[in-house]
Formats: C-alpha cells, sequence, structure tokens
C-alpha cells in the first residue's frame, strides 16, 4: 500500500487538493504551506510519521480523493441542500455578537453556548494571524469571548483539518470540506466531536487579498495591524487597518470582483458547498431581487440554520431554549433560491467533471449525491458546462506548453 505521502502527491499533482490540512494528521511529518499561487498545502517537513492505519483511511478521508453525501436516518433531504432535520433564520440574541459576525452570527453564539454550557471543552476554527494579521489561521478557542474574536467569514486559506480530533467533546467550526473529512474520520455516532460548519462557495488565494489591499491604497502584507474580509454589520464591509489609517470596499467588490474569483480548482469540483457532513451548518439568509438574485444592501445581520443530524437539532434548539440564538423557521427553496452559486454548481457538477475527465484531469470521487441525476434534468445547460469545463482546461494546457 501506498504510504500518506505518496497518495498526497497523486492529489496534488491532480490538484485536486482543497487545502483542508487533514492528512497532516495522518503523517506527522507533513505540515500545512502558502504554496506559490497562494493556497495551503501539505509539504513534507520531516520523516514519515503515519498513525496506525493512516494510510488505509487516507483514500476515504482525504476530500481530494472521495467525499460521500451523509444521509441520517429520518432525515429529509433537499437535493440542493443535502440532508435536514429543520431549516431556520438565526440570529444571536447578544447583539455584539450579532453585529461583529458574517451574518447572523449564529454560529458564534452556538460555540460560546457549548464552551459555557460544558457540552465542549475546546472549539477548532478560523481567526486572524495576531502576530501578521493579513494571514488567517487554526485556533484552538476555549471561551466566548474567544469565539467573537474568531466571528466573521475568512476568504483566505486556512487549514482548520490540522486540528482534527476524535474527542466528542471538542468541537470544530469549518469549511464543508474541512468537516467532511472530519466526519469521514471519526463517524457519525454520538462519540464523534461536534460539526459545524457553513456554506462555502471556494477558498480564494491569500494573494487575492494582498493585492486587494494594494488596490485600494493600502500598506504591503507586513503593515497590515487588523485585517476583515465582512461582519461589523451584514454583509459589512472588507477593512485592512494600518498605522496609516484603514481602508475599504463592499461585500460585492471584494468578495465579488476580487477574492471569489480566485478560488482554487478543488471548489470549482466541489459536491458539498453547503456543509452536508456537519451536524449544523449556518449561510447568509440573503433577501433575493425581483429576479431572485441575492441582494447585498447593508441590515441587521440573519443566517440560515440548518440542522443536518439529531445532535445538531437538539443542539440548536436548546441553545434557542437557553436564549442564545433566535429562532424563526425557513422555507429550504426560499434559502436555494438565494444561494445561486450553491445550486447551480451542484446541479452542472457531473457535466463540469465529465469537461474535466475529457481534458486530462484526474477527479475525486463522490458518492451520494446524484450528480448525474441533477445535470440530465438540464440536458443543453449541461452540455454547455461540459464544452466549457473542456474548453478551459486545454486552452489553460496550451499556455503551459507555449
Ligand atoms: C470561504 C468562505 C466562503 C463562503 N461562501 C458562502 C456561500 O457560498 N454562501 C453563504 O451563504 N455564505 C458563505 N460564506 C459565509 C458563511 O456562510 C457565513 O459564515 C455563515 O453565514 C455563518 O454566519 P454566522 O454569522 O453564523 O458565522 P460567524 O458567527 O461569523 O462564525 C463564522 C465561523 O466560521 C469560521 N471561519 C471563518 N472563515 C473561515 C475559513 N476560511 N475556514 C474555516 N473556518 C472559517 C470562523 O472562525 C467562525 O468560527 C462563506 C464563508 C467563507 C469563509
Ligand atoms: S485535500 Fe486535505 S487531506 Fe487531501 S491532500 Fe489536500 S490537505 Fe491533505
Amino acid at each position: 500500500m501506498k504510504t500518506v505521502r505518496e497518495q498526497v502527491a497523486k492529489v496534488l499533482a491532480a490538484d485536486a487538493c482543497s487545502g483542508c490540512g487533514v492528512c497532516t494528521t495522518l503523517d506527522r511529518g507533513l505540515v500545512m504551506e502558502l504554496d506559490d499561487a497562494g493556497y495551503v498545502r501539505p509539504a513534507p517537513t520531516g520523516p514519515l510519521d503515519e498513525t496506525d492505519g493512516a494510510a488505509k483511511s487516507f483514500s476515504r478521508v482525504c476530500p481530494g480523493r472521495q467525499v460521500a453525501a451523509q444521509r441520517p436516518a429520518r432525515s429529509l433531504r433537499h437535493p440542493l441542500l443535502g440532508s435536514y432535520f429543520a431549516v431556520w433564520e438565526a440570529w444571536a440574541v447578544d447583539p455584539e455578537i450579532r453585529h461583529r459576525a458574517s451574518s447572523g452570527g449564529a454560529l458564534t453564539a452556538i460555540q460560546g453556548w457549548l464552551l459555557e454550557s460544558g457540552l465542549a471543552t475546546q472549539v477548532s476554527t478560523a481567526a486572524p494571524d495576531t502576530a501578521r494579521p493579513v494571514r488567517t489561521v487554526p485556533v484552538r478557542i476555549m471561551s466566548k469571548e474567544e469565539a467573537l474574536a474568531s466571528a466573521g467569514s475568512r476568504y483566505a486559506p486556512v487549514a482548520v483539518g490540522q486540528l482534527a480530533t476524535s474527542d466528542p467533546a471538542h468541537a470544530i467550526t469549518a469549511k464543508p470540506c474541512e468537516v467532511a473529512a472530519v466526519r469521514a474520520m471519526t463517524g457519525t455516532g454520538g462519540d464523534a466531536p461536534i460539526l459545524l460548519s457553513f456554506f462555502c462557495a471556494g477558498t480564494p488565494s491569500q494573494h487575492a487579498t494582498e493585492q486587494l489591499v494594494r488596490d485600494l491604497g493600502g500598506p504591503e502584507p507586513d503593515g497590515i495591524t487588523d485585517l476583515w474580509y465582512r461582519g461589523r454589520g451584514w454583509p459589512g464591509r472588507f477593512t485592512a487597518v494600518s498605522a496609516g489609517g484603514e481602508v475599504s470596499t463592499d461585500y460585492d467588490s471584494s468578495w465579488g470582483r476580487a477574492l471569489g474569483p480566485t478560488t482554487q480548482w478543488r471548489c470549482k469540483i466541489c459536491p458539498d458547498g453547503v456543509g452536508e457532513s456537519a451536524d449544523i451548518a449556518a449561510a447568509d439568509s440573503w433577501e433575493t431581487d425581483d429576479r431572485g438574485y441575492p441582494t447585498f444592501g447593508e441590515r441587521e445581520g440573519r443566517s440560515a440554520l440548518i440542522a443536518r443530524t439529531e445532535r445538531g437539532l437538539a443542539i440548536i434548539r436548546a441553545a434557542q431554549a437557553a436564549g442564545v440564538i433566535g429562532l424563526r423557521p425557513l422555507d429550504p427553496e426560499q434559502l436555494a433560491g438565494a444561494q445561486p452559486l450553491q445550486t447551480s454548481r451542484r446541479q452542472y457538477l457531473a457535466a463540469r467533471l465529465w469537461g474535466a475527465r475529457l481534458g486530462g484531469r484526474a477527479v475525486p470521487r463522490y458518492r451520494g449525491f446524484r450528480l448525474f441525476r441533477l445535470s440530465a434534468e438540464h440536458p443543453r445547460l449541461a452540455l454547455r458546462t461540459l464544452r466549457g469545463t473542456l474548453r478551459r482546461l486545454r486552452a489553460a494546457q496550451h499556455r503551459r506548453h507555449e
């Protein structure tokens, strides 16, 4: 059997790595590093140091090799949003959390409550690097105050999966690919860690953050003393702070024009941007215009919250009863309608994967998402997607050989 390191090399060669970091827990001689393109990738730092059975579990755990949709017993299933027990619009009752967080602060409020109630002794998640705030790092938080300090979306590479644990007294809040890898490693029982996730359109390059600050007239990375991507309002503004003052821009210009277009290839072929493997998944509960497109006008934050497991359902209900979050029912169709990127990516993914294969790329194996059926519902658009993917990959190959 191939070592974890040999299998990682294959995933990297196919450009199928999501940068989740879970392989560094299978071979402790690997570390996550920023590569030349600005994405985090596993790299050897010392001799092979594999945990028992690591080489065997890698192909099941690594999201660059495989992702399986979760189907908890008794759950309902939406073809584009995945399995669920209930869906709500949700917000943190604490106004400071609600204001500071990405959308309604539901995840931060739940994290703080898990820690205060003793249901979790620590939560692993992402936060700005205190020594270099332009970067994002994985952190372990132990208190409500630390949860508040790591609130908000960070549209940059970070591998929270490096902190993967199988301790049921731990919680992990991370991107869907990271949570899928931890779920594949720890299973679905009550002895797995509590898994929280959020809708994720993809991880942009770190270079995009740094270039955006420059384009706004801000300093070079080392001069940045604080940086947030959104929050402090909903959606809030991308803001970089330095000794020279602040530069900032709105959500549409930052995510929409500067950061979003640089998402890595694995995110473009992601079957699960909606956190299917989590106990609880959050999203923006955007309002939509007359044509059904989300609108990003500033207002009081609102998360959408999905209970994906019975454990997640119990946590959400208990957090509501404790006065930590407010809830009102949300129609899954309304949520799907306000997430055009998520729904169209999944709808045409089978076609995109075939385009990639024909273009010579190895792609991960996705099980249980019924992707072929979704693409087959719109054959003309699926064919257009297949051709478009193939054309872009061939053009990229041609540029590399010039
Ligand atoms: C890369 C990325 C893509 C996103 N794409 C979508 C999308 O397509 N649709 C949508 O509705 N919303 C998207 N979001 C926003 C996300 O869904 C919101 O965070 C969600 O609405 C939860 O809001 P909240 O106020 O409850 O979260 P908060 O209370 O602000 O908590 C957010 C939690 O996520 C953690 N976190 C932030 N950034 C990262 C990161 N890069 N990696 C791992 N953990 C992180 C924080 O540390 C914190 O624990 C994206 C966020 C990110 C980081
Ligand atoms: S996707 Fe995750 S587990 Fe797979 S190689 Fe990349 S960092 Fe490692």
